[in-house]
């Protein structure tokens, strides 16, 4: 065994994982991953940022790498694929960037490694002890010494188990394969290229679905189907092609499939972490909750439970423990505020009349401007806003909308070193500002568009304004 020493062992390579380690990185903290897959699998899930996480990426100067890879822009959100406008939310990036998962985890461990980082290969998390000083961590041939541990290990998440936190919830009734296809004409109900929700999901028989998003090169798609009310007796079995090959043809023909990329069964379970932190063990990402992925939302509530923690794990190793509480309190709210969006979600989708009933008067209901405002925020992220002490600013704990500065960049590179930021005019009450739990960039500007002075942190929150 190897033994080695590290402030902050993070389990698992995944978008989490890496999004937190390359934050710590950058707050000055030595961090070290761990992955039990001994090379990356290239393989995605997932296939979308939102238009929150495109503005947390665009915190670190991130964004532009991403959209370099992405394949797609889709200029409006869904809730249970039933279209909504993001018009009315104060953002610059009002859409959703069409981006393989396996894109987001190579750039995230691009900028890990250019950080100084490494992430430890063939490496499973198998055993945590910890006490008040610090935690050891076991891996199949290392013995690792820090501060913090932070699981984010996914859904089977070993490290939860080892903490024996309940996962609350239950496992569902229905079930989803994914795969990725090429097909020898594009089916006639099918898009050519994927730029809006429209069409893109349909009904197949009383309760089963059938999903076909075009990708990058001309008839490759991903195609989704499953049935939201049963499970096969395969369930627990790998995906036949024989299985695609039939899901398909009952929807698509006469367009069949070439060749089937990779595919995959996910199930409907959805659960939440009775706890994300117990002692100097904290939890992340898909760790701590689990959903179907309707909407589009799970990477992206990682990313951004990583952005929440990283600058407060590096404010606790500095001595401000307390700010590293905020962590639950704030993100997991977030999370249950995403597994109920899910839940309706599913209410919404066409599986018995009057299920159908509901989703056409919703249908109709989210086209006023109000209704869709409200649902797009939900699912995109831009709706989040953390709890606030009394007494305080009623911006407190709400997102820093982007504006220009005089120089003509943007605020948000202000937060390029991930820092706080003091955002201060000529002047502005500065009295009663509060401690600053880390390193403070100061800014002088003739005018804000929202006060005399802020207090933004680094992931992008007003911490604090004069009232
Ligand atoms: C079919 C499908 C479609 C989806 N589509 C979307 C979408 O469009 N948009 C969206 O936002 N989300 C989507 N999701 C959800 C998204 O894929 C997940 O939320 C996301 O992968 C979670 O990232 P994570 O880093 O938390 O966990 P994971 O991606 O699961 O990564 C965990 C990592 O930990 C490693 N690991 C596991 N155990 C150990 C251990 N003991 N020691 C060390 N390493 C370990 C794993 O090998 C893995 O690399 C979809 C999910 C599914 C199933």
């Amino acid at each position: 065994m190897t033994e080695l020493n590290a402030e902050v062992v993070v389990a698992g390579a995944g978008p989490t994982g890496l999004m937190l380690a390359a934050e710590l990185r950058l707050a000055g903290v030595d961090a070290v991953v761990v992955e039990r897959l001994p090379e990356r699998t290239g393989l995605s899930k997932a296939l979308n940022l939102q238009p929150r996480t495109a503005e947390v990426l665009d915190l670190r100067g991130l964004l532009p790498r991403a959209a370099d890879r992405a394949f797609a822009t889709v200029q409006e959100g869904h809730f249970a694929a039933i279209p909504v406008s993001y018009a009315g939310w104060d953002t610059r990036h009002p859409y959703q960037l069409g981006i393989p998962q396996a894109q987001v985890e190579e750039l995230l461990e691009e900028r890990f490694a250019e950080l100084g980082g490494k992430v430890l290969r063939g490496q499973e998390l198998l055993g945590l002890t910890q006490d008040p000083s610090g935690v050891l961590v076991e891996t199949s041939d290392l013995t690792l010494h820090c501060r913090y541990l932070v699981g984010c290990d996914g859904g089977r998440s070993t490290v939860r188990k080892l903490l024996d936190v309940p996962f609350e919830g239950d496992s569902g009734v229905g079930y989803g394969v994914v795969a990725d296809v090429v097909v020898d004409r594009a089916p006639d109900s099918a898009a050519r290229t994927w730029t809006s929700m429209r069409g893109l999901v349909q009904s197949a028989g009383a309760t089963g679905f059938r999903g076909l998003i075009p990708l990058a090169e001309p008839l490759h798609y991903r195609f989704t189907f499953g049935d939201r009310a049963s499970r096969p007796s395969s369930f627990g079995s790998p995906v036949t092609e024989a299985e695609v090959h039939a899901a398909f043809a009952e929807t698509y023909a006469p367009a069949t499939i070439t060749e089937i990329r990779w595919q995959s069964r996910f199930s409907d379970a959805s659960r939440l972490a009775a706890q994300y932190r117990v002692g100097r063990v904290l939890l992340a990402g898909d760790a701590a909750h689990i959903h179907f992925p309707a909407g589009g939302q799970g990477l992206n509530l990682g990313i951004q439970d990583a952005a929440n923690l990283g600058w407060k794990l590096a404010a606790a190793l500095h001595g401000f423990d307390d700010v590293l509480d905020t962590y639950e309190s704030e993100r997991r709210p977030v999370a249950t505020a995403v597994l109920d969006n899910v839940a309706a979600q599913h209410g919404l989708l066409p599986q018995n009349p009057s299920a159908r009933a509901l989703r056409a008067l919703f249908t109709t209901l989210a086209d006023l401007p109000e209704v869709s405002h409200h649902l797009s925020g939900l699912v995109s992220g831009l709706a989040i806003h953390y709890p606030a002490p009394t007494a305080t600013h009623p911006l407190t704990g709400t997102r820093l909308p982007d504006f220009p500065l005089p120089d003509g960049t943007w605020a948000s590179t202000l937060f390029h070193p991930g820092h706080h930021v003091l955002l201060t005019t000529p002047g502005a009450d500065l009295s009663s500002l509060p401690t600053v739990p880390g390193p403070l960039s100061t800014t002088d500007l003739p005018t804000l568009p929202f006060g005399p002075a802020a207090l933004v942190r680094p992931d992008g929150y007003f911490a604090w304004l004069p009232l």
